[in-house]
């Protein structure tokens, strides 16, 4: 086994193509329902936001996609990213476990968003689209989008979930930096924005809300499109890249992976990174545990409801298969922004569904201290996201503690916290609040979920 602490892959092993896990699912993904008809959605009803090269990889049944040469030219940028063998966290936890970490941290907005931003606008551009708009929650997927735009000429519309715009100023400046525009959702610029002031004018915002603006602006002007930064199949698609090399530096180091876990906001670093491993699993070539962690304040995948929903709140997007809280849920203002939606991947939930992976919920300050543990072990800061994936770590090597088992557990590191160091100070203050979202709260938006037939 290698002694190495960083395991690197060339430029020359960076991944050539995407592993689409669509056609090895356990059961055919369940098509999105369209609101207007009721039935399945047809491709012309996605071109009004979409280009044609994603709404084919949204429904492809390749095994693999190519990646074209323009977008690895901009990902060598910063990949392939380094695995970690986490060995300073190992010997402060006194655990015979080996731990390692994907760092998607290292690419230049701090996530592993670009890895989908930058594919998706170099197929828009192409389909020659000028604009993109999108929704951001944390900051990080409107900073990875106007990143990507930047590469390509175009302008990058950003509507962002409010308490993180004024939670998280230098984000903004970040994606004025690479030339984004950027405005606090609910906004008055959308129909879907003035409802939600008119019906509470101090509302903070949600991802499903912002989504809403930004669907409306895409749908209204014809040389913008909308882009995704998380739950559809072309993103988790795209994310791939995260979990094909994590195999490949597995394997240069001499090691197989036991467990294989990390964080879900929509699911999209988690999916990238666990199909390939879960396509092994479901081959019967290995028996790996493969976990999902949320927070309990927004616990989707550990509490919701597996039934038809909406995307977004005001109900304009496709109604997609997934576990669900209800569109209609406002998560609280936890401070990992980017895990609060009310539904994930329907990759990923199938594969919940199926039981190819496992769920398990935290609240916020265990996670904080499993954050600070890593950042004065292995050095660097992680974003509330991930360190949710990082508490999943330090609880599975103390389980390893206890039972003498040398497994060799993975996460997907997916970024790094430098922009939330507000969340670090309240944590450090003592005035992180633990919150649990309750029972009869869930159950009153889950009866705002459409009812839909199962279509045949
Ligand atoms: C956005 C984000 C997440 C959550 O999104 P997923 O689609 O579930 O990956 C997690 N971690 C970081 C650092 C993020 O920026």
């Amino acid at each position: 086994m290698s002694d190495s602490y960083r395991i690197v892959l060339d430029d020359k092993d960076m991944p050539k193509a995407w592993y689409n896990i669509l056609p090895h699912l356990p059961e055919p993904l369940a098509p999105p329902i369209s609101p207007a008809t009721g039935k399945p959605v047809t491709p012309d009803e996605l071109r009004a936001i979409f280009p044609d090269a994603l709404i084919e990889q949204e429904m492809s049944p390749e095994p693999w996609i190519e990646i074209p040469e323009e977008v690895q030219e901009i990902y060598r940028l910063w990949r392939p990213s380094p695995l970690h063998r986490a060995r300073n966290l190992e010997k402060a936890l006194g655990t015979p476990a080996r731990l390692y970490y994907k760092n998607e941290g290292v690419s230049p907005p701090g996530s592993h968003k670009p890895n989908t931003a930058v594919p998706q606008a170099y197929y828009n551009k192409k389909a020659g689209i000028s604009k993109l708009s999108t929704e951001t929650g944390a900051g990080q997927w409107g900073s990875a989008l106007s990143f990507a735009c930047n590469f390509f000429d175009m302008t990058c519309t950003v509507y962002m979930v409010k308490i993180s715009y004024e939670q998280k100023p230098y984000r903004r400046v970040l994606m004025h930096t690479w030339g984004g525009e950027v405005y606090p959702s609910p906004t008055d610029r959308t129909n879907a924005g003035r409802e939600a002031l008119k019906k509470n004018p101090d509302s903070l915002g949600s991802l499903g809300l912002a989504i809403s603006e930004a669907v409306e602006a895409a749908a209204t002007s014809e040389d913008t499109n909308y882009a995704l930064g998380s739950v559809l199949n072309h993103v988790l698609l795209h994310q791939t890249v995260i979990g094909l090399e994590t195999q490949k530096q597995l394997e240069l180091a001499g090691d197989k992976a036991d467990v294989v876990l990390g964080c879900v906001g929509g699911g999209s670093n988690f999916g990238g990174m666990v199909a390939p491993f879960a396509k092994e699993k479901m081959d019967g070539k290995s028996d790996v545990e493969i976990i999902a962690i949320e927070p309990k304040s927004c616990p989707t995948l550990t509490k919701g409801k597996y039934e038809y929903d909406f995307g977004d709140t005001m109900g304009l997007t496709p109604m997609m298969l997934m576990y669900t809280l209800g569109h209609t849920f406002e998560p609280p203002g936890i401070h990992a922004g980017g895990l609060r939606y009310h539904g994930d991947a329907p990759i990923l939930c199938n594969l919940v569904k199926n039981k190819v992976v496992e769920a398990r919920a935290y609240t916020q300050n265990p996670v904080f201290e499993a954050a600070v543990l890593f950042a004065r072990t292995e050095g660097i800061i992680p974003a509330p996201e991930t360190s949710h994936a990082i508490r999943g770590l330090v609880d599975e090597a103390l389980k390893c503690k206890e039972t003498g088992e040398e497994k060799a557990i993975v996460c997907c590191f997916s970024g790094h916290g430098h922009f939330d160091l507000a969340a670090y100070d309240a944590y450090l203050e003592g005035k992180l609040q633990d919150y649990e979202y309750p029972e009869e709260k869930i159950l009153e938006a889950l009866k705002d979920v459409p009812k839909v037939e199962m279509p045949k």
